[in-house]
């Protein structure tokens, strides 16, 4: 047998390649960065359209492309940044494989304009499916501006891999932070349908974190530094208190490359040993500086892992690094860790004022009104027949109204003459709650009162982005939000049992959770709001409810079309009928 194997042609090899490069817009995004990173830009614009389905477009004001190196530029193993095998050990650009431009033109079309100093026109260059569909020389800035269009366009299973909208526009954020962290002295602007995403000038490491993160995140930044002849460390860990179980910004660099690396990951985590809330993560920015001949990074086509000739020094160097950072800060392990309470209180409360919890106290209430001076009463009462039902003078104190009262603060008792129930006041809250945001009904929202000083809210960009979505989600659980900008908000109004001191923490926690598990295509989001919302909002089994509360939960819950089990699948309520009742004293 012969004549099996064959040549793969160009654009295929290209295509299967570019699966490795380019995984999703947010890749098209990190490549094209790096790019003009390489080319020595100062000011960067990013323009996204449907989240990079249909246009990503980087400009940029770098040494651009000569002419007669357009076409070469988009060919595979093409690169200006090495030329041989020893330059490998010295590399300081973030590209040097030659394989993105080929990637991406072959599976997308792609159009380019570019100009070097030493031209008087710039270049247009236009590509389909890696093919060159038109060349000229057209009037241009110095720089380059690349256009990617219809991403995936010729590869169909890769565009149905992708996910919603909301989650591809988040990787590409993240994308887009890795590298505006590491190159403070850029200019980053980003339009998504040419609107101002973000806006960053040239600042500081500390203004441009502030710029992305927000100011509460700034005021929370330790520095760390330290030199050795192994590495130099600079950066910002995040004060203990700003922990999170999800969504804290975690950010490793070597040599401004974003990497990731669990084993020095562990050196910064162990260093928070016994300062944060179980299962909490710290947040860090951490720079590393190495030379380049003790590093490598050509072991992953995205570039994302480096390996250390000396890392077995460079986990104990970077440890007691944080360590030092936090020592000289006082935030040091408490003595007794079992005693501190500073530990135990949540971070998200630790600002609030703790009231001292009330107890309904009864001062006319005295326990030996019966018996006292009444000793005969009581003997009598001991010896009655047990057989007898007693009726518990108790009950009827506190239950003027028979049909309907409050027990043991949590449990509010029912009877409709044929049957009693005793329903789990928390839990009916809840499914009342959840099913108002799910909007079973669509004319029964809940109702929301409005601020006399509306509170305002700096959230991060991310954050303001998923704000958008779910906005009306929100209105309907009862918060009026108005966006002032990208980065902050104003509530107008919240619904009427949400306490004021809370509003701040339940929107932003909502928010982090969304980031993290916004559900994909957006299916589902509701019932995720409408879980957590319920969650933090319902009423608790300590609140004495008046019998106008106790009827009107009753009522909300039995219109519910699930009024069995809480939407966290526990039972809300038992009941008893006349027969089962009978039942017990046969
Ligand atoms: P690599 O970055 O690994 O060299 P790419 O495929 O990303 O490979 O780019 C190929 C070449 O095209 C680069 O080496 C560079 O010479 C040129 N190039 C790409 N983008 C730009 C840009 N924005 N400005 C100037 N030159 C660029
Ligand atoms: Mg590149």
């Amino acid at each position: 047998m012969s004549g099996l194997i064959s040549r793969l042609p160009q654009q295929v090899a290209n295509q299967i390649a570019a699966g490795e490069v380019i995984q999703r817009p947010a890749s098209v995004v990190k490549e094209l960065m790096e790019n003009a990173i390489d080319a020595r830009s100062t000011q960067i614009q990013i323009f996204i359209k449907e989240a990079g389905r249909s246009l990503i477009k980087v400009v940029d004001n770098g040494v651009g492309i000569a002419p007669e190196d357009m076409e070469l530029a988009f060919q595979r193993h093409a690169t200006s940044k090495i030329k041989s095998i020893d330059d490998l050990t010295k590399i300081v650009t973030k590209g040097f494989r030659g394989e993105a431009l080929a990637s991406i033109a072959s599976i997308a079309q792609v159009e380019v304009i570019s100009k070097t100093q030493n031209q008087p026109l710039g270049t247009f260059l236009g590509m389909e499916g890696g093919r060159v569909t038109k060349k000229e020389a057209m009037a241009a800035e110095n720089g380059t501006s690349i256009g990617v269009k219809n991403l995936f366009f010729n590869t169909p299973v890769r565009r149905n891999f992708l996910k919603s909208n909301h989650r591809e526009q988040q990787y590409i954020l993240d994308e887009i932070y890795r590298l505006a962290i590491s190159h403070c002295h850029v200019r980053f602007d980003v339009f998504e349908e040419d609107q101002e995403l973000l806006h960053l000038p040239v600042a500081t490491i500390k203004f441009r974190l502030r710029n992305i993160f927000g100011p509460k995140l700034k005021d929370n930044l330790l520095e760390i530094e330290s030199e050795t002849q192994i590495a130099k460390i600079s950066g910002y860990i995040l004060n203990p208190s700003m922990s999170k179980k999800r969504g804290i910004p975690q950010y490793f660099f070597v040599n401004k490359r974003y990497i990731r690396h669990p084993y020095l990951r562990h050196a910064i985590l162990q260093a928070y040993e016994g300062l944060l809330p179980e299962k909490n993560q710290p947040g860090f920015f951490v720079f590393l500086e190495a030379p380049t001949n003790k590093i490598d990074v050509n072991i992953h086509p995205t570039k994302t892992e480096v390996k250390f000739e000396e890392i077995e020094h460079l986990y104990p160097i970077l440890n007691s690094t944080v360590k030092y950072s936090l020592g000289i800060h006082h935030i040091t392990p408490p003595i007794d860790f079992d005693k501190n309470p500073e530990f135990s209180v949540p971070h998200f409360f630790r600002d609030t004022t703790v009231e001292p919890p009330t107890i309904p106290i009864d001062p006319k209430y005295n326990p030996f009104r019966d018996v006292e001076g009444k000793p005969s009463e009581w003997s009598n009462r001991m010896s009655t027949d047990i057989s007898q039902p007693q009726r518990n003078p108790k009950l009827v104190e506190i239950a003027p109204d028979p049909t309907i009262f409050q027990l043991f603060t949590g449990y509010i008792v029912y009877s409709n003459g044929s049957s009693l129930v005793v329903i789990n006041q928390r839990r009916a809250h809840q499914r009342i709650l959840f099913n108002k945001i799910c909007q079973e009904n669509p004319t029964d929202k809940i109702s929301s009162q409005l601020l006399i000083f509306p509170i305002t809210i700096s959230l991060s960009v991310k954050q303001n982005n998923v704000l958008k979505e779910i906005q009306n989600t929100l209105s309907l659980a009862g918060f009026q939000i108005k966006i002032i900008n990208n980065t902050s908000i104003e509530v107008l109004g919240a619904p009427a049992f949400c306490p004021m001191e809370k509003i701040n923490f339940i929107i932003i926690e909502l928010l982090d959770k969304a980031l993290d598990e916004m559900p994909d295509q957006n299916h589902g989001v509701e019932h995720l709001i409408a879980k957590f919302l319920s969650k933090k909002l319902a009423i608790s089994n300590n609140r004495e409810l008046n019998e106008l509360e106790q009827k009107e939960l009753v009522r909300d819950l039995f219109s519910c079309s699930e009024y069995v089990m809480s939407p966290f699948n526990k039972k809300i309520l038992i009941s008893f009928d006349k027969d089962s009742l009978v039942n017990k004293f046969e």
